[in-house]
């Protein structure tokens, strides 16, 4: 696995943002395994989805955009949106022939300087690329962020995060801090309160409830906002951030219930709970982060792309500091429908750069 194998783009990651751009390559006249090559590090097909927890249902997960150039339909919303998803990815794998390499884990993107044709090398668990431009489509879910607060070590419960939310009846007769104001911990709370001895829900910030629909335009004005945070530099926001929880029915009642009754953030844990600067604590069994997820961009490292301001500079989809590199699925288009876009939009760009920039040393 020593030999070095050159391709015109590396794409990393086989979820929405990389499946796009993979079917753009393809249908601009890349051919798999020959021209690029996608390189997913989870066993089987479904991008992060795979692994969400059972109790996220294809009916419960909002605005889901189907892939490009092939709809989801007839998908029953009872079924669990893990197994909908890694099923509908599979088969768009397949009907596309995107040929994903699976199990391939990405651990370092460098810059060849020395033989001077302008690749990049994509090392991985399966040996070594020599790509002219590639597609880091690499998501959050392999980043989930744990905020550190004084005391957490000593907490004999046990502690968890979003990415391994096991469904609601984990936590049957127990007594939950959930933490985090973003959609992942009301949907925890929602579920978990029926089967909880009791529910804590503590936010760093009071959470902003929006009330009306969320039409497109305030989309592209969410969208617009986490774009310049990255065109700054900056490290991008999630969407949920810029636009405010959604009012539903289920988020109302939850208030009406005071499931949804937020306390600000606790100051310390203790080995039987949390407690509050003014001496009030609550007792839990469970501290339950739903806290988000960074962008999983380790890989690029070696490549110093990160700004003073502790972001990437981008440019749309490409990395200000070197065009060859495209970021899909990253800050504004985070989103299903935002990594269909961006996925075309970096191919669009990848060819009129390989166009331009014929290889010194073919
Ligand atoms: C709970 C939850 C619910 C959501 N619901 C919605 C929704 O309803 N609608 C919506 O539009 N968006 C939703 N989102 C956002 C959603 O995750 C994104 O829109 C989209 O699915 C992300 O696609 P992606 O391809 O960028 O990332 P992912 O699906 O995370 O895919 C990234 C892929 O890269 C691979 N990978 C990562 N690192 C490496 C590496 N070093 N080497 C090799 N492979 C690697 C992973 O194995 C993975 O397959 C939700 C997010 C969460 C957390």
């Amino acid at each position: 696995m020593n030999d070095i194998r050159e391709v015109d783009v590396v794409v990393i990651g086989a979820g929405q943002a990389g499946l796009s751009s993979a079917y753009h390559l393809r249908r601009t006249g890349f051919v798999p395994d020959r021209d690029f090559v996608v390189l997913d590090h989870s066993p089987g097909p479904g991008g992060a989805w795979r692994y969400r927890w059972p109790s996220l249902t294809y009916g419960t997960v909002h605005g889901m955009h189907a892939l490009p150039g092939m709809e989801l339909t007839g998908a029953d919303p009872a079924r669990p949106s893990s197994e909908v998803i890694t099923e509908y990815f599979d088969r768009y794998e397949r009907a596309f022939g995107l040929r994903v390499r699976r199990p391939v884990d990405v651990r370092a993107v460098r810059a060849v300087r020395e033989n001077g044709d302008g690749r990049l090398l994509v090392e991985s668990s399966e040996g070594s690329w020599a790509t002219r431009a590639l597609i880091s489509a690499t998501g959050t879910w392999d980043r989930p962020f744990w905020p550190r607060y004084p005391g957490q070590e000593t907490f004999r419960g046990r502690q968890l995060h979003t990415a391994q939310y096991p469904g609601p009846e984990a936590f049957a007769g127990l007594r939950v801090v959930v933490v985090g104001g973003g959609a992942s911990g009301t949907q925890h709370l929602l579920e978990i309160a029926p089967y909880a001895a009791s529910t804590t829900w503590v936010t760093r910030r009071p959470p902003v409830f929006r009330e009306g629909p969320f039409d497109e335009e305030a989309g592209r004005a969410a969208v617009a906002l986490v774009e310049e945070r990255v065109r700054q530099g900056l490290p991008p926001r999630s969407v949920v951030s810029v636009t405010g929880l959604p009012l539903t029915d289920a988020i109302r009642q939850g208030i009406a219930d005071g499931v949804l009754d937020r306390q600000p953030m606790f100051d310390r844990i203790t080995p039987d709970g949390v407690e509050w600067k003014d001496g009030r604590r609550v007792e839990a069994d469970v501290i339950l982060w739903a806290t988000g997820f960074r962008p999983a961009v380790d890989h690029l490292a070696p490549l110093r792309l990160r700004e003073p301001g502790g972001g990437i500079r981008m440019e749309g989809t490409r990395v200000a500091a070197d065009p060859r590199i495209h970021l899909v699925g990253y800050g504004p288009s985070a989103s299903t429908i935002g990594a269909n876009r961006a996925g075309r939009a970096a191919v669009r760009d990848i060819r009129r750069l390989l166009a331009e920039q014929p290889l010194a040393a073919a």
